[in-house]
């Protein structure tokens, strides 16, 4: 059982399950090309007494953050167009005389147009006696004032935006001297195409005998990629096949190769067959698109509460051109139950979801920074990759010790997702093996860059 957890892109792979990152303080920050100092404002004189009573200097902002996955005070993460995109404004508390529930208006415009008026969705009670800090109001999506952008704010290009008003909902304005204009860029992504494959396997010892994964982890994991991954859009497919012979029990035997490679090599089959095969009298048998990647569920078939059969994830890797294939694969089931636990910290229904966005961030060459530091005595923690040489956070969490990153998941209904903040100091980077896991802006950007070089470098041959 202590190795059930494991998973991971090649033979190195030891000791994901009860591992945490520690804190040991070192690694890169300020070589880092995402290292940003905090901003630094005076702060601006408290209201006098009353609402409305001061002077045009008015209230202090701390910051206007244009979140999407992942974002710094500075808005330095890039920002994917068509994407949902919550804008969130900080004010100081101690500028306000007494305690006070406020809204906000941001004004937005596009190139030289004219400028949209945007309330936000949302009031804060702002407490001057028990003033919360920025990493507080950071922390929390419910102590900022929120937007959710309109589909003509985030589309791809250019727009300045600008907090205009904050005020006492259906009462006075609250004094605030002009604010800066804020420039962003809305980036194009192509859609991240995606064809989920449960494998069926036979388990003699309960009924029924076939497991087959559930619904809920191919739409936990559809979900996670839309929320986490930088696109707006997914083309997505799924099937269930029967896996091949070496999708036996048991799983992961020690000593020899995981029985992951076995169904990263039935996925290439059916890939090549798919994408670019012919079949034996020469018809053309392809009919999905050469940029998709392939992602394998294995159930680990936890009912009637018996053994769980958990087949460590890997990602297809070609030892000589150090390159990840567009093939992966991993477990699913749900975290932890009455029966058993193998991940603590994760609450809900599937696991699936972060499982399969670290096995795919190898399809996208995404590697393992090394976190939590692997103890060769023990075999626990993620030995480090040598190719991964720029990951800029400590001990694999999503933000310097600054908290300047702070990460943003926009929720999912449809799975009881709720919309939150992820704080920097406690979420880690999907690629280590930590637990909180999130994508950092490394992971996040570099993903990116990957789709748009695979846009074009795997695009299909047209005529
Ligand atoms: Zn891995």
């Amino acid at each position: 059982m202590a190795n059930m957890a494991n998973r991971g892109s090649g033979a190195q792979d030891v000791g994901r399950r009860g591992a945490r990152a520690r804190r040991d303080g070192d690694g890169q920050t300020a070589a880092s090309h995402y290292f940003q100092p905090p901003i630094r404002r005076a702060r601006a004189p408290r209201l006098a007494a009353g609402l409305g009573a001061a002077p045009a200097v008015g209230i202090a902002v701390r910051g206007v953050e244009v979140t999407q996955v992942v974002q710094s005070l500075n808005n330095t993460v890039r920002l994917i167009a068509d994407k949902p995109t919550v804008v969130r404004v900080y004010l100081d508390p101690q500028s306000f005389a007494g305690t006070t529930i406020v809204t906000a208006e941001i004004t937005w415009r596009r190139g030289g147009g004219g400028a949209f008026y945007w309330p936000a969705m949302n009031r804060v009670r702002m407490n001057p006696a028990n003033p919360l800090g920025i990493d507080e109001q950071r922390f929390d999506i419910d102590q900022s004032i929120n937007f959710s952008l309109p589909n003509e704010a985030i589309a791809a290009g250019d727009i300045e935006l600008r907090l205009n008003r904050v005020m006492v909902p259906g009462g006075p304005d609250i004094p605030l001297a002009p604010q800066p204009v804020i420039r962003l860029t809305f980036r194009p992504s192509p859609p991240l195409r995606i064809r989920v494959v449960g494998l069926r396997y036979r388990n003699r010892a309960n009924t029924p005998v076939t497991v087959t994964p559930d619904a809920v982890h191919f739409n936990a994991l559809k979900s996670y990629l839309l929320r986490a991954y930088p696109v707006s859009a997914l083309e997505w497919s799924q099937i269930v096949i029967d896996g091949n012979a070496r999708l036996t029990l048991p799983f992961d035997p020690p000593n020899r190769a995981a029985t992951a490679v076995f169904v990263n090599a039935q996925l290439s089959a059916l890939r090549g067959s798919e994408v670019f095969g012919m079949n034996l009298s020469g018809a053309e048998t392809a009919h999905i698109d050469p940029r998709t990647h392939y992602y394998g569920l294995v159930d680990v078939d936890g009912k009637n509460g018996a053994t769980v059969n958990f087949m460590r994830g890997q990602a297809d890797y070609n030892e000589q051109t150090k390159e990840f294939q567009m093939v992966a694969s991993g477990p699913c089931g749900v975290p932890k139950t009455n029966g058993w636990v193998l991940f603590s910290w994760d609450t809900d229904s599937s696991f699936a979801d972060w499982y399969g966005a670290h096995e795919l961030g190898h399809t996208f060459q995404r590697r393992h920074p090394g976190f939590p530091r692997y103890n060769p005595q023990t075999g626990t923690g993620q030995p480090h990759d040598p190719d991964e040489t720029g990951f800029p956070y400590p001990d694999g969490l999503i933000s310097t010790p600054d908290n300047i990153f702070v990460g943003f998941d926009i929720g999912d209904p449809d799975l009881g997702v709720p919309r939150r903040a992820l704080p920097g100091n406690t979420y880690h980077d999907v690629m280590t093996y930590a637990d909180n896991q999130w994508l950092s802006a490394h992971t996040y950007e570099g993903i990116h860059e990957r789709l748009l070089l695979e846009d074009e470098l795997f695009a299909p041959k047209v005529g």
